[in-house]
């Protein structure tokens, strides 16, 4: 039992000793009701005798975000029973479609830029965080913004999904892109579970080609340009680390053609069979060499280049890649 969560477990067995001892006191269905407490009172002897949190089936240690969620848990993933994997799949299948259908247009064309992005959870649900959000007028920005919460899966989904709305509100509000990542990171941090952190960039496109990028301790994003491509290097700590970060922001002015390609580290920190990575390098590499040129080629060009790269070798982590591009026909 790890000693992170014991104080946390505690208190949430306590807790629902004392609520199965007032729904008790009030009548009501009383044999399941003190079956229950006899479990509750087990767990917290086990958690004082210092062997609780154990799967039954294999001794291993149980999940310890499950057992936050529900600390009367016997068993590991691994070893559910039929009907509790049943419904774990159900409500997996369910969060599923919900991410789904946070996702902006894959293939966006707005005001002087073209988008397409690639989102591909490595299970289920991914812990990405991939959006973006055209003006309501044709001469407003476009808002682009590509992060990663630490972990995967379904936790790591929902504080994705709170993390998303707590940026779509600022965005209502003039905030510099600098200082609305300042607003989102003071507000995960009262609300996210501590140790819990995301890396985010968040991007401001102008109908005029410039781009004002923050970014939250998320890969650089690259800048090709005839050929060449240029990182835009990291300007603040990664959100939910420290209450009173703040961040600066960098301005790029685009050309016509020129592409801005953001990615998550489940493309940078791939592993082929050998155990090598792919790394930044080549990704920079891949974009340098590149014959296409248009956002949805190069996202594809680079996914094929990974694909090889893998050949067989399990995925472990979340994907996410962007392609922003100024117009080619937009005007200077
Ligand atoms: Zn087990």
């Amino acid at each position: 039992m790890p000693a992170l969560g014991e104080t946390e477990l505690k208190s949430e067995l306590r807790t629902r000793r004392e609520r199965l001892e007032s729904a008790l006191s009030t009548g009501g269905e009383s044999a399941r009701l003190e079956g229950l407490l006899e479990e509750v009172d087990e767990a917290l002897e086990r958690l004082e005798a210092g062997n609780y949190g154990l799967c039954d089936s294999c001794h291993e240690t149980i999940e310890i975000e499950r057992l936050l969620g529900d600390p009367l848990l016997r068993t590991c993933l691994d070893h559910l029973t039929e009907p509790e994997r049943r419904a774990l799949e159900e409500d997996l299948a369910l969060a599923s479609r919900i991410q789904s259908g946070l996702l902006p247009r894959r293939d966006l064309a707005t005001a002087g830029w073209e988008v397409f992005y690639h989102y591909e959870p490595a299970g289920p649900v991914s812990g990405d965080y991939c959006d973006l959000v055209p003006a309501e007028d044709e001469a407003g920005p476009l808002f682009f913004l590509l992060g990663d919460v630490a972990g995967k899966g379904v936790a790591a989904s929902m504080l994705m999904a709170g993390l998303r709305a707590t940026v779509r509100t600022l965005l209502g509000t003039d905030l510099t892109v600098g200082d609305l990542l300042a607003r989102a990171n003071r507000l995960f941090c009262e609300g996210a579970a501590p140790s819990h952190y995301a890396t985010l960039v968040c991007g401001k496109a102008s109908r005029a080609g410039r781009i004002e990028v923050a970014n939250a301790g998320h890969c650089p994003p690259l800048l090709l340009r005839g050929g060449e491509v240029l990182g835009i290097s990291a300007t603040g700590l990664p959100i939910g680390l420290f209450c009173g970060t703040q961040f600066g922001a960098t301005t790029v002015d685009l050309a016509p053609g020129d592409t801005l390609l953001l990615y998550t580290d489940g493309l940078s920190e791939s592993r082929d069979r050998s155990g090598a990575e792919y790394g930044a390098e080549r990704v920079s590499r891949l974009l340098a060499e590149a014959r296409a040129t248009r956002p949805k080629a190069l996202v594809a060009a680079i996914l094929e280049d990974l694909a090889g790269f893998r050949a067989a070798a399990p995925r472990r982590d979340d994907l996410s890649l962007m392609a922003i591009q100024r117009s080619p026909g937009a005007r200077i």
